[in-house]
């Protein structure tokens, strides 16, 4: 089996084990639990009621016709659990460097809204051990595979450009262990270091850093000056175990460790802009590292798939699975396989070969793509991927030209481009019918807060128009996409819109134990046919509930609703549900608040991320069986347990929006836009992904929004653009120079017009067994992306400290490895980074201070569960940001220019009072005021005199009819652009209270909560590398 690879699946693969085993409904029949309707929506018995307020007329409801939607015997509560039961990636002990430190109190109640005393002084007495730090590069010159033998130069590092690797020297003497740590790094050379809060002597300038403007010092430059005893209170042990308290802070202000000596991501970003910016890539070569994700430029497909689709952490694999393990580096792809194709880039062709189907390999399935070779003049073709000849159909059969080239290969996507769809044959189909257009059906919580907040109203009323923007095929009219409707709160009401009604009806469901649905015929429609009997329907539910008091809501029973109607319509779809509060209605998937703080930082934390009961994880499989993806916009005013609630999202590949202490006014632009963005998505439905690889390596894990049923076939119940796939690959022989390592993405789905489709991605990397290639095609977008998630999956199986170490010690396992191996000698007491790693550092650190990942009181268990969630499903360019925010001059604008001015780097360092700046991550949005900002600046911007008169409650900035406004808005849609989730304005005012949200994203400095600095993550990584090679 293993060597075979993925042999010969059926295409769709029908038996779902563990998925057609449950019918449909949750637990045990309980005949006890009648909820009879409150709202006097007529006789609770029986349960299906025709409703008596104004839906109109006519038609009894009959009881559903037997045997399709009785719900059986089953219990599915008793399947096996998945979600947070197998351990993945973080097996392995925690590493032992970390002990000892804990938390120091920091008490930041006590804390002025503004701690800059505390930074500022921490980064004085960084800068005096960072004042050795020495940043080295090899120059441009150095052919990369081959390690550099000769002296390192000294330069300054990020000016020059491009380095082939880069040096941070940090003398590792004076880090002296925390007591509990083995002795790490001490230097025999170097004098015993005693731990103490002395205050460091001072230090003269870095001679270095100012000596320097590429010019190499030479390789005799004294590297390890008296820099006395340093490191008071040992930053060491990572994370959270940065004690911040003002014993380490006291001192003499201490002189300034230049920022810039240490990597930037800003000038990496700026530095790819600059080369690589508005040109066009093309996917040609094997192995070649694209553009980064930061950087614009046109991509033209030529042989691989667009880095649009698929990105990996290295485009050259170690050779074997020994210089695999010895580097460390993760070998995964992440896979965006619906990512938008930008209007100036070709879309995807559609190749149809009509009853045939796809050419596949007979041993592998692989489809036909370019890596296929052709041979004995074209009659037989050799797999890229098993090698396997296979005869070509007489239907495909083409001549070869003097090179052995197919002389149609230009003509064809499958032989010529990286990516491309098949259209995909009844083999293919559920039950090799063909799919029926999807359906879309809005759910919303009628309980009594939401229609007295009027998102009841803002719901109905903006439907309205939103249906006529459903998805449709580029050459169609009108969508394909049929609609239906429920409202709930302890019981569900469906709603009967068939076109032929003068007024829609309302039918009560109130078993909400076995829920079914009570019609078939006029309950999903299509929009334009039924258009006024929808609307009229909008108009009158915010009428029919207007005086509810009914404050309680279930919402398993709203999910389960859900998918029996689209089982019954036989179609696959979305539900978008609306709801506001902690289901604690007695029914399935009842929760209760279970918001333990004292969890925090135990061994049970990890709960806090798992369901708190076992029906939405039945659910979620049902859902995923039936092509059904769920959609959650949440309004909570309070915890509502995300966890649990966003579960079965999370697998069905839907978005959970959540909006907190939702208001009409201040709120309704941010969801509106949200929900209008997501309906008009373009999204894949009922969609299967299988990845094939060549031999010798093979895909072992998968992180994202899916679920998986076996090993190989990632489910997904829609797929959208958005959504990305993070996979990892193993090896399992020693993989080929000649023949590189190559990936097929195939994605199975249903089209907005219920067509079956295949979409293949293909992508070829490089092998080596040279340490030094392997590090020089890394990319750090991908590899945070993958961390990320990996990182995020494993807090759910083990403690987060566990977590973080271990991500700590794969950090300094992979820049060890290359010391090691790609570094002179002389450097041994440098920390030398890869040139395509050198913001690694940062980034990981501001992974490990992500919330997910630090778990303190003052933020919600939802907040950091929504993230998690978040993060599992984002694509390369949205955790880079997400990590990584974007902070903006606003006060330096250059009003003539359409040019979105750079960015600088995360930290207080870069704000000034007399300041504007901007700060997005993708989620979070801030304005942030300095309190001598410009007046005609703010005058510009907000018509206000002065400072004092902004009000920060404004969520938005008044459309004013002068430059500085008429720039800064086209700067904010920019920064929207193609984001997933519309980012709400935050204005923040210099020194008052909502800093602190701001501040957090500030992400080199020292976290309010217990994050270390970037700096403070140097040193520790630096310790750690010096353990791994002592
Ligand atoms: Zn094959």
């Amino acid at each position: 089996m293993s060597q075979q690879g993925y042999v010969a699946a059926p295409p769709y693969s029908q038996s779902q084990p563990g998925i057609g085993g449950f019918s449909a409904g949750f637990g045990p029949p309980s005949s006890s639990h009648h909820y009879g309707d409150p709202n006097s929506y007529s006789a609770p018995q029986p349960v299906v009621s025709k409703s008596d307020v104004p839906f109109g007329s006519s038609a009894p409801v009959g009881p559903p016709p037997p045997g399709t939607h009785q719900i059986g015997q089953t219990n599915t509560q008793n399947g096996p659990s998945t979600a947070g039961q197998q351990p993945h990636r973080f097996q392995g002990p925690p590493p032992q460097s970390s002990t000892g430190l804990s938390y120091s109190p920091y008490s930041h109640q006590t804390q002025p809204a503004y701690p800059n005393t505390a930074s500022t002084s921490s980064t004085a007495q960084l800068a005096n051990q960072l004042s050795s730090m020495q940043i080295n590069s090899y120059g441009p010159g150095t052919t990369p595979s081959s390690c550099p033998s000769g002296h390192p130069a000294s330069f300054q590092g990020p000016q020059l450009l491009p380095p082939a690797q880069q040096q941070v020297a940090l003398p590792p003497g004076p880090w002296i262990p925390p007591p509990a740590v083995k002795s790490l790094c001490a230097q025999p050379s170097l004098p015993p270091m005693v731990r103490q809060d002395g205050i460091p002597a001072p230090v003269p300038p870095n001679p270095n850093l100012q000596q320097l403007s590429g010019q190499p010092p030479g390789p005799g430059y004294p590297q390890q000056a008296n820099y006395g005893p340093q490191m008071a209170g040992s930053p060491l042990s990572y994370p959270g175990a940065f004690p911040g308290g003002p014993a380490q802070l006291s001192g003499p202000p201490q002189k300034k460790l230049d920022p810039d000596a240490v990597p930037s991501p800003i000038q990496v970003i700026e530095n790819d802009k600059a080369s690589r910016g508005g040109q066009t890539y093309a996917t040609n070569i094997r192995g070649q590292v694209p553009p980064l994700v930061t950087t614009d430029c046109i991509i033209q497909d030529q042989g691989h798939a667009s880095p649009r689709f698929i990105r990996c952490t290295t485009y050259c694999f170690p050779s074997s699975s020994e210089l695999a393990k010895q580097t460390r580096i993760p070998l995964a792809a992440v896979i965006q396989p619906f990512a938008v194709v930008p209007p100036n880039e070709t879309p995807l062709y559609i190749v149809n070969h009509g009853e045939t189907g796809p050419i596949r390999c007979n041993r592998c399935k692989a489809y036909m793509c370019p890596f296929m070779q052709f041979i004995e003049g074209g009659r037989r073709y050799q797999c890229g991927f098993c090698s396997c000849v296979n005869d070509v159909p007489p239907f495909f059969f083409q001549h070869l030209d003097h090179v052995g080239q197919r002389v149609d290969h230009y003509e064809r996507p499958e032989l010529s481009l990286g990516s491309y769809e098949y259209v995909a044959t009844l083999d293919y189909c559920r039950n090799s019918k063909p799919p029926k257009p999807p359906a879309y059906i809005f759910m919303i919580d009628v309980s009594y807060r939401n229609i007295k907040s009027g998102l009841v109203r803002l719901i109905c009323d903006e439907l309205k128009t939103l249906l006529d923007k459903l998805p449709r095929e580029d050459q169609e009219e009108s969508s394909a996409i049929r609609v239906g409707f429920v409202t709930y709160n302890k019981v569900l009401h469906f709603f009967n819109v068939k076109s032929s009604l003068a007024r829609p009806q309302m039918m009560v469901v109130s078993d909400v134990e076995e829920v079914f649905v009570p019609l078939l015929d006029g309950f999903l429609v299509n929009f334009q046919e039924s258009r006024s009997v929808v609307i009229s329907l909008l108009n009158q539910i915010p009428e029919v509930f207007a005086d509810t008091n009914e404050s309680e809501t279930i919402f398993a029973p709203v999910i389960q609703a859900g998918v029996e109607a689209l089982k019954a319509a036989e179609c696959a779809g979305k539900l978008f549900i609306f709801h506001s509060s902690l289901p604690t209605a007695e029914a399935p998937g009842k929760l209760r608040n279970r918001d333990d703080k004292k969890l925090l930082n135990t061994d049970k934390e990890k709960t806090l991320f798992q369901p708190q009961v076992n029906a939405y994880e039945a659910l979620a499989r049902d859902c995923v069986a039936n092509g059904c993806c769920v959609n959650l916009f949440l309004f909570p005013n309070q915890y509502v347990d995300v966890a649990s609630m966003g579960l079965v999202t999370m697998y069905t590949g839907g978005t959970l929006y959540k909006y907190n202490n939702f208001q009409l006014d201040a709120d309704s632009s941010q969801f509106l836009s949200d929900l209008r963005r997501d309906v008009e998505k373009k999204t894949g439905f009922d969609a299967i992904m299988r990845v094939r690889t060549s031999t010798g390596f093979r895909a072992t894990d998968f992180f994202g929004a899916i679920y998986m049923n076996n090993t190989t076939d990632v489910e997904m119940a829609a797929v959208d653009c958005d959504k990305a796939v993070t996979v990892e690959f193993k090896h399992d022989d020693k993989l080929s120079e000649d023949s590189g390592a190559l990936i097929q993405c195939a994605v199975l789905y249903t089209s907005v017009s219920g067509q079956r489709r295949l979409r293949i991605h293909n992508i070829g990397l490089n092998c080596s067994s040279q340490v030094a290639d392997v590090y020089k095609t890394c990319e750090t977008d991908a590899l945070i992306n993958f961390f990320a998630k990996s990182a995020f999956k494993a807090i759910l199986s083990q403690p987060l400290k566990t977590v973080r170490d271990i991500l700590v010690s794969q950090t300094a396992h992979m820049l060890a490895c290359y010391k090691k191996n790609c570094a002179s000698p002389s450097a041994v007491s440098q920390l030398i980074l890869p040139d395509a790693m050198k913001v690694l550092p940062v980034y990981i650190n501001c992974l490990l201070k992500s919330c997910v990942l630090m778990g303190r009181p003052e933020i919600p268990m939802d907040e950091r569960a929504h993230q998690r969630q978040l993060v599992m499903s984002m694509g390369v360019a949205e955790t880079q940001l997400f990590f990584y925010p974007q902070l903006l001059p606003i006060h330096s604008l250059d009003l003539k220019s359409d040019v979105v001015p750079a960015a600088l780097r995360c930290s207080e360092e870069r704000l000034s009072e007399g300041g504007v700046f901007l700060l997005a991550n993708g989620l979070s949005l801030f304005l942030w005021l300095g309190v001598s900002a410009p007046p005609e600046l703010i005058q510009g911007l907000f018509n206000v005199p002065s400072f004092a008169h902004i009000n920060a409650e404004a969520t938005s900035l008044p459309d004013l009819d002068n430059p500085f406004s008429k720039k800064l808005k086209a700067i904010l849609e920019h920064l929207q652009g193609q984001k997933p989730y519309t980012m709400k304005l935050v204005i923040v005012k210099q020194r008052e209270q909502p800093e602190m949200l701001f501040r957090q994203l500030l992400v080199e400095d020292k976290s309010i909560y217990g994050g270390g600095s970037y700096m403070d993550f140097l040193f520790c990584l630096h310790k750690e590398i010096c353990q791994l090679l002592s």
